[in-house]
Order: structure tokens, then sequence, then C-alpha cells
């Protein structure tokens, strides 16, 4: 099904190509949060030129922002002529570390056939051009549109947000009064609707002995073995109880859509100095620290997850002699679902319809992104993550996006601007 507004946007594929390449050749890496001002900046200048009130806000006081690494944010708005919904496209501009194994510069963005390379070509700076494309396109075929526009470049959602989307919503900038539909271009391919995605909980698990001498550890009490004894113990009650619960919600991968748990790290006995050579001095360690990582499903209460957890220490340390533990949080992650039947919900999905011919398939993130932010401290219900990218090359080396994906994409949040904000 073709339009004005279907050309309009075919014609901008060189516009399209260049503006997600002056996107990549900004290095807004995270940590440490390099660039963010010169990216809104670019964003600004690009989104006044089409008529937005573009808004640059650095999060002071947040996790992360300094003199030296700024986190700056971007919020533009473009109002309509009579009233009507706010439509917001939500794009977090960092992108985390280049790694190693790329065959080309990760910032030189460099377009090869159908695709574009480089460090957040597709998470997520492709999914960031395509809704300017869509939106500027929009606004050219149809001026007298009602409500408002919105597009934003957010800092820090790699490192969990606090910075962008969250100092944000705290601000009132995602509240249900401002705006009523949220899209996040994250690369969940063209053809996906990503509802949500789980929780989490982060800890930190602390055993504790008696140091002595490692040639006389009976005058001791070694931390490790205490350890030892919590991973038996979540081995034998906690990972079989949670793979035994299934989520409703349509978790991607599969695997994910059971409750899982995940032993980050296990830190023991005297520190390692870096580039020692000598021998350790044998002692009987003191404590154990273990950093935990419960990933919470939609179906499940914060607090009987961490409750489950200190129940099984509990145990132990009734039954273990002289064992003893600490437990501290380290970051709470709540699970989000927008409910199918929302509006942008089905507004989208007819839009892939028409744009692809075919229905959308319903995914949720096994990890999470900014939609927390949106649905916990803005209290808006109605966010879907919805952009181009192929999701599995997203971190990885010689990561890139499509530019046939990149259209399709805009076209469908093009179609979707029609059925929202034409009434
Ligand atoms: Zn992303």
């Amino acid at each position: 099904m073709r339009d004005t507004l279907a050309d309009r946007i075919e014609d901008s594929r060189d516009d399209l190509i260049a503006l997600t390449q002056d996107l990549i050749r900004i290095p807004t890496l995270n940590p440490p949060g390099a660039f963010y001002r010169e990216i809104c900046d670019y964003l600004s200048r690009r989104l006044s030129a089409h008529g937005f009130a573009c808004e640059l806000l650095r999060a002071e006081g947040a996790p992360g922002d300094s003199d030296r690494h700024p986190r700056w944010n971007l919020v533009a708005r473009r109002e309509g002529t009579r009233p009507g919904d706010c439509v917001h496209f939500n794009s977090h501009t960092d992108v985390v570390e280049v790694g190693h194994g790329w065959t080309r510069d990760p910032f030189a963005a460099t377009l090869e056939g159908d695709r574009i390379y480089g460090r957040g070509a597709c998470d997520m700076k492709g999914g960031l051009a395509a809704s300017i494309i869509a939106a500027e396109a929009f606004i050219v075929e149809h001026p007298d549109f009602a409500g408002a526009i919105e597009i934003s470049g957010t800092a820090d959602e790699e490192s969990g947000g606090y910075g962008g989307v969250a100092w944000l919503a705290e601000r009132g900038y995602f509240s249900p009064q401002r705006v009523q539909h949220v899209i996040i271009p994250e690369p969940l391919n063209k053809d996906r609707i990503c509802i949500g995605h789980r929780g989490g909980w982060w800890a930190e698990i602390e055993t504790r002995g008696e140091i002595a001498h490692g040639s006389m550890p009976f005058l001791g009490d070694c931390a490790i073995r205490h350890m030892g004894a919590v991973i038996d113990t979540f081995e034998r009650h906690l990972f079989p109880a949670l793979a035994a619960r299934v989520t409703q919600m349509p978790v991607t991968p599969e695997g994910a859509r059971h409750a899982t748990l995940n032993l980050n790290s296990v830190h023991g006995g005297e520190s390692e100095e870096p580039g020692y050579t000598g021998l350790p001095a044998p002692c009987v360690p003191d404590s154990c620290r273990m950093i935990i990582d419960r990933r919470i499903l939609i179906e499940e209460q914060y607090d009987d997850v961490r409750a489950e957890v200190i129940a099984l220490l509990d145990d132990l340390k009734a039954r273990r002699p002289n064992f003893d533990y600490a437990i501290r949080d380290l970051n709470r992650i709540d699970p989000s679902q927008t409910p199918q039947d929302a509006p942008v919900v089905t507004t989208v999905h007819q839009a892939i319809r028409d744009v692809l011919g075919r229905d959308p398939a319903y995914i949720a993130s096994p990890g999470s992104y900014d939609q927390k932010h949106i649905d916990r401290i803005g209290k808006l219900k109605n966010c879907i993550a919805y952009g181009p990218g192929i999701l599995e090359l997203a971190h990885k080396p010689d990561e890139w996006v499509s530019v046939r994906d990149m259209l399709d994409s805009a076209q469908v949040m093009a179609r979707s601007l029609q059925a929202l904000l034409l009434p």
C-alpha cells in the first residue's frame, strides 16, 4: 500500500543514510559517557530546522554525571495545530565499548551495499534515525496534525538509564498528562513488537569466618566453605524451583521464560595484587562475597523473590555450625508489561501489517531497557519497543544496520503517527 507519505520516506533514503552515518561518527561511548553534548547539539540543530522546540537537559547529580562527563539529554517537541495525543520516540544515544574483533573502523560508519557498519549502528542509532525520518516526513505531509510529536535522545541506557530516562521521568517528562504513547526504537527487528521486559534483583551475599594460619585451618573458620554451602543449597533448592516457573510473557529467547539466577562473581580470601609474582601468604579466609543476578518474571513479586533467598540462608544458619551471612541489595528493576490491547500496540500492529503484509510477532526482553523507568517512575503504561536492526548484532563486533530495515521501520512509524494524530 503506497501513498505520498510512503513515497516521501522512500525518497529520503540518502538523507537517512547520511543521518545514520553522522550519528555513528559521534563516538558516544559509555562508559565513560562521552560526547553526549555533541550528539544532543547535532540532533537539536536537525530537529529545530523541522519546527521542534528543543530542550537540552543535563542530568546533574545523576550517577555518572560530572563536569568532565556531563549527562546531556535532548527532548524535542513539535506541536500540532490542535489538541490531541502526544507520541514520543525515545532513543538512547550511548553505545557500549568497541571490544575486539572488528574488521572495520567502528566509527567510520561505512556503507556496504544495504548495510551501515559501526558501533551503535544497530543499538540504536539506526532506530533513532528512522524515527526522525518518519516524523519529519509525517509533518511535511500532514502539517495540520493534532497533538504533538516528541523525539528524545537520552543518556546512559547501557548503564541503567539513571542519567537519562529515569532522570527525565522524575521530572515529569513521561507523565501521562504530557505523553500518551511511547515508542522506543530499540533493535527488535522491523516485524516484532516488544511489550516489555523481565525485572531483576542484584545483591551481594557475604559469608563470614575467622582468619587463622593456613596450615591449621581447624583453628579458624573458612568463609569460602560457607559460601560453598550457599551454592550447594541454591543447586538443590533454588535452581530447580526457578526452572519450574514459567511466565506467560512472550520472552525471547524461550529459555528466559523461566525465572533465572546467575552467579556473577565469587571472591574470597586475600586480594590479588595485579602484577604480583610472589607466593600468597597462607590464611584461612574470613570473608567471601558473591554477587547474584536474579531475573524476575512479571508473575513474581520483588519481596517474595528476596524472601526466597533469605529463607534459604536463614535455614543454613539454623543448620550449619558457625554459619553467618550478610546480604546487600545492589539494584532493583521491576518487570514491565504493556497490555496487548494498549493503543500503541494495536496501532503499530496494524501499521506493520499494512507495510510488511504480515502480522508482527510479540516478544518481551529477557533483560531490560528504558521502559522500566517510563512505567515505574513515569506511570505511563502505553509503551513499546519497536525498531529496525537485528537484536543479536547489538554489542557485537562489526555491528551493522540494514538501510532497507530502517526504511521499513520508518514506514511503520509514520503510519502509526497517521493513525494516532489524524483523528
Ligand atoms: Zn539499546
